[in-house]
């Protein structure tokens, strides 16, 4: 019996529920309504590892790692406190491996009258919770999410009239009701946005402190095994699992970024740098999106360290935006869309993913070393992921389904509500501009700018045709001439889309040609 068994089995199992408190892996808040007003006596908490949750999208072994392992000590603390509950664990002999179908056998044994659950992160699983309760004839009681600092009935209240929905407005909108950076109605330090200060590139290697990680204790190395032995085919590495799992965790996490990274964050935002995945970022969204640390919690502690000269304006500011702003807006936009959001594919991409995003072996420099990080850590920070990664998948025309898949499965953050609008949305425009004004489509000239990745790659990053052309510039521009016609009306477009059309047209073809042969072999066509 493992040691996580064995401390679960001290304590009393439930055998009777009036209302059944299901905690899911995404919502290990204890302060969450449900556990609130969770009456020991009478009622119960679900947890459920299911291998379907883990295998739904191709899941990268750390983020199955880090969910079971954050569940398992959640519910451990909840034992402690002598709360009743029922833990599937994926291991356990009767496990049917699906949410819905544990679900099911909960009811059937422990005969609640109400179900409970915080409003779950996908579509899916509330679909297959709302499933299970109605076909046991059993009411179920979904409850906002109360982690987030903006609430969906306020999200919609924005958003409703509106003929864009525009983060910039949104995110000033909630300064000023949070009162955050804001005096007398205005931005401290006399903008909203320091974005023009935050485009630093590095031009020698980067002396960056190193992060805190996590240590495995007993209880998560288990599931490391665990995940090792029954996840024999899953992508990704598992050798440095070194995630927060609990609270104490997330809050060292934070304290480090606090103190060691936030001062240079700003600045060196958008860098990259080889063999550098961290730079300055706080790594905050696992534990965040686990509900491990509080948005509310982020925002105060940077904003302290402003106070305090502890660290920039343009840095505070732009952590702020990253979680008060773009993190709370794209979290509206998913439940607001509907759940066809994920399914959609506005630019009618039909590619396949070529192979090197599960392993990173390609001679693009640049994507196996972004891919290379995904691999061995399951994250990424968001430049690698929107300018070089999805950049890539959005140029070479693959399907964003795959490419949301993917994204989804292969990030310890990932979580549907996260990546639909992320990906479908501002990274392959398959939203047709529900999140972003345009695609963010580029080519080298970018990753050239930001990173060293073009130095010593096999390809010329300032060509665009030859066997030796960046594939980034064929793809490019094959992506601006096969969608003028789309984009020659948009006016962010229009500048790149004039310079397609002014391509001599022995040249545009060499481009098509080329970006043909290139997605033949990498296997996208
Ligand atoms: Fe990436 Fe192109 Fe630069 Fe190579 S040359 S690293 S493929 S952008």
């Amino acid at each position: 019996m493992t040691r996580f068994a064995q401390r679960l089995s001290s304590a009393p199992r439930p055998r009777r529920a009036r209302r059944l408190v299901f905690v899911l892996g995404d919502q290990l808040d204890a302060n969450a309504r449900g556990l609130r007003e969770l009456d020991r006596e009478h009622d119960a908490v679900l947890m459920v590892e299911s291998e379907d949750e883990a295998e739904h999208v191709p899941s990268h072994r750390q983020r199955t790692t880090l969910f079971l392992a954050a569940m398992r000590h959640f519910a451990l603390r909840l034992v402690e406190r002598g709360v009743p509950v029922r833990y599937v664990r994926l291991d356990d002999a009767h496990n049917t491996q699906t949410l819905g179908s544990e679900l099911a056998r909960a009811l059937e044994m422990l005969d609640p009258e109400r179900v409970v659950v915080t409003r779950p992160g996908e579509h899916r699983v509330e679909s297959a919770i709302r499933d299970a309760c109605g076909k046991a004839d059993v009411a179920v009681d979904v409850h906002a999410d109360e982690s987030f600092t903006c609430s969906l009935d306020d999200f919609d209240a924005w958003a409703e009239g509106r003929k864009n929905l525009v983060m910039e407005y949104f995110y000033r909108e909630r300064r000023r009701a949070l009162d955050v950076l804001v005096k007398s109605g205005k931005p401290v330090g006399g903008k909203w946005n320091f974005d023009e200060d935050n485009r630093e590139a590095f031009d020698e290697p980067p002396d960056v402190p190193r992060p805190y990680f996590a240590r495995a204790d007993e209880v998560t190395q288990e599931v490391v095994e665990l995940v090792r032995r029954r996840f024999p085919k899953a992508y990704g590495k598992l050798e440095h699992f070194r995630w927060p799992v609990t609270p104490e965790e997330a809050k060292r996490a934070l304290d480090d970024f606090i103190a060691e990274r936030l001062p240079r964050f700003g600045t060196y935002e958008d860098a990259m740098w080889a063999g550098e995945p961290v730079l300055y970022h706080s790594r905050l969204s696992a534990p965040l999106n686990l509900k491990l640390l509080r948005p509310h919690a982020c925002i105060e502690r940077a904003v302290e360290a402003y106070r305090a000269g502890a660290a920039p304006l343009n840095a505070v500011e732009g952590f702020v935006r990253q979680i008060l702003g773009w993190r709370e807006f794209i979290r509206g936009v998913y439940y607001r869309e509907g759940s066809d959001y994920a399914q959609r594919n506005a630019l009618q991409h039909q590619g396949s993913l070529p192979d090197f995003y599960w392993t990173g072996e390609t001679d693009m420099r640049c994507m196996a070393h972004c891919v290379g990080e995904v691999v061995e850590h399951g994250w990424g920070h968001h430049i690698p992921r929107l300018m070089v990664i999805g950049n890539f998948a959005l140029v070479a025309g693959v399907h964003p389904g795959a490419v949301h898949a993917w994204f989804l499965g292969m990030y310890v953050d990932g979580i549907e509500w996260v990546t639909a609008p992320n990906v479908v949305g501002m990274s392959q425009h398959a939203d047709g501009g529900v999140v972003g004004t345009k695609p963010y489509a580029g080519s080298a000239n970018y990753i050239r700018r930001m990173s060293n990745y073009c130095d010593g790659c096999r390809y010329d990053p300032k060509k665009r045709t030859g066997d030796d052309a960046c594939p980034f510039n064929v793809f490019y521009w094959d992506f601006l001439l096969r969608h003028q016609k789309r984009f020659e009306s948009n006016r962010r477009m229009t500048f790149a889309v004039r310079n397609a059309k002014r391509l001599e047209r022995d040249e545009a073809r060499a481009i098509r040609k080329r970006a043909d042969t290139l997605r033949d072999d990498l296997g996208i066509a």
